[in-house]
């Protein structure tokens, strides 16, 4: 362990080299079946070639210029994301967090322009995640992200998924600006809402003036099969979206999308990023993206998924002492169990299978889109060995 890290985090004690496809190595070449995948941010698997391909051409010709120039990459990787959305337009940050600023922001902007300046807050979820960053972790309000540093921002409403009286009265209020709700919670556990209930919100949204916004860091970029987990549902389009994790395929990328009424405040000055859409990021994002959003890469991630979930159903029948429900949508897929989810991602490790933590004492399958039919057995039996030690070894959760 590092003391020069500032211990943020609770690393695992593997100590990362290389990664091919659906594998990672360490520095001493064991591998791992890798189903964290960066949390879902190496859509495609690790070193596609393509993507490798797009990076080393850009490398050599052009890295960095300000947004002070036009960046054709921008416009082109632009384009392709209001081609497939509701979208008119598209502002390029470098994170999943930069890009929930970015949409508050833009949110707060839209009625200070449309002559409602006193409307300002912004409705979250219970089990939401949505960035580290002060404005994220007050949107999202979770107290453990926002212990220790100072008085909460004014503006942020929390209500939990059920509560469907006091959202219906928090949208109605004349304060209200926006909402934000991932359509399928991920560090929450991978609770995947419903086409009802987006449908409702966006119902009532639309009838109070108020405005939606979608975080699909995670659940977007063909993660639960879809392009956007909001496609799966008509009639639920928001008017804001933010993105990021696999936009990249694993280069830090984010963005935010809106509709043209809705972006309507964003005007020259009111916001900007210095790395934000950058040459290399957009080369390596334009690949990232005409892979992902090909019907072939789409189809297959349902079809594996599809698969998985049965092999993770049957797993469940046989371990029903360990694994309480098996839930979430396309490769967005939770397990929520009766050990200690960290002591079992530890197991798991040790049985060859990479996993990620989750709430609810779940554990977060975020494989490679790309993730064969061989590879989705592959994982089972390694959960099934790693399910079968936990009986023996592990305690039962408190
Ligand atoms: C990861 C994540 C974020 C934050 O993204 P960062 O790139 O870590 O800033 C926001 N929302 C959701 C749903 C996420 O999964």
């Amino acid at each position: 362990m590092s003391d020069t890290l500032l211990g943020v985090y609770s690393r695992a004690p593997l100590v990362v080299d290389r990664g091919e496809g659906v594998w990672l190595y360490d520095v001493d070449g064991n591998r791992w079946l890798d189903c964290v995948m960066g949390i879902a941010t190496d859509g495609l698997g690790h070193a596609h070639p393509k993507l490798v391909a797009a990076l080393e051409a850009q490398a050599n010709k052009l890295w960095h210029v300000s947004n002070i120039f036009r960046i054709p990459g921008q416009e082109a990787l632009a384009q392709r994301l209001i081609d497939s959305t509701f979208a008119d337009v598209v502002f390029f940050g470098n994170s999943g967090s930069e890009a929930i600023e970015g949409a508050l922001k833009t949110a707060r902007r839209y009625h200070h322009v449309n002559g409602s300046p006193e409307r300002i807050d912004v409705i979250g979820f219970a089990g939401s995640f949505h960035g580290r960053t002060y404005a994220a972790v007050n949107a999202s309000g979770n107290a453990s992200y926002l212990d220790g540093f100072g008085p909460r921002l004014p503006g942020y409403v929390q209500l939990t998924l059920d509560d469907e009286a006091g959202i219906a009265e928090a949208i109605a209020r004349p304060t209200t600006a926006a909402v934000i709700v991932e359509p399928v919670q991920g560090e929450g556990g991978a609770r995947a809402l419903t086409g009802e209930w987006l449908k409702r919100v966006r119902d009532l949204c639309t009838q109070h003036g108020v405005l939606l916004i979608y975080d699909e860091v995670q659940s977007g970029m063909g993660r639960t099969g879809k392009l956007f987990a909001h496609q799966w549902f008509e009639g639920v389009e928001p008017d804001i979206m933010a993105i990021a994790k696999a936009l990249g395929g694993g280069f830090p990328i984010g963005a935010f999308l809106a509709t043209k009424e809705a972006a309507k405040g964003m005007v020259v000055g009111t916001h900007g990023s210095t790395f934000g859409g950058n040459p290399l990021a957009m080369a390596v994002g334009i690949a990232a993206f005409d892979e992902i959003a090909k019907e072939e890469t789409l189809a297959h991630a349902r079809a594996v998924s599809a698969e998985l979930v049965q092999q993770l159903n049957a797993l469940k029948d046989i371990h029903g002492d360990m694994i309480v429900d098996v839930r979430g949508k396309g490769l967005l897929i939770g397990l929520k169990l009766v050990p200690n989810n960290r002591e079992f991602m530890a197991l798991a490790r040790d049985h060859g299978i990479l996993v990620a933590g989750g709430g609810e004492n779940c554990v977060r399958l975020l494989p490679s889109l790309l993730l064969s039919g061989a590879e989705a057995a592959e994982v089972v039996t390694r959960l099934d060995a790693a399910f079968a030690d936990a009986r023996t070894r592990l305690a039962r959760a408190a």
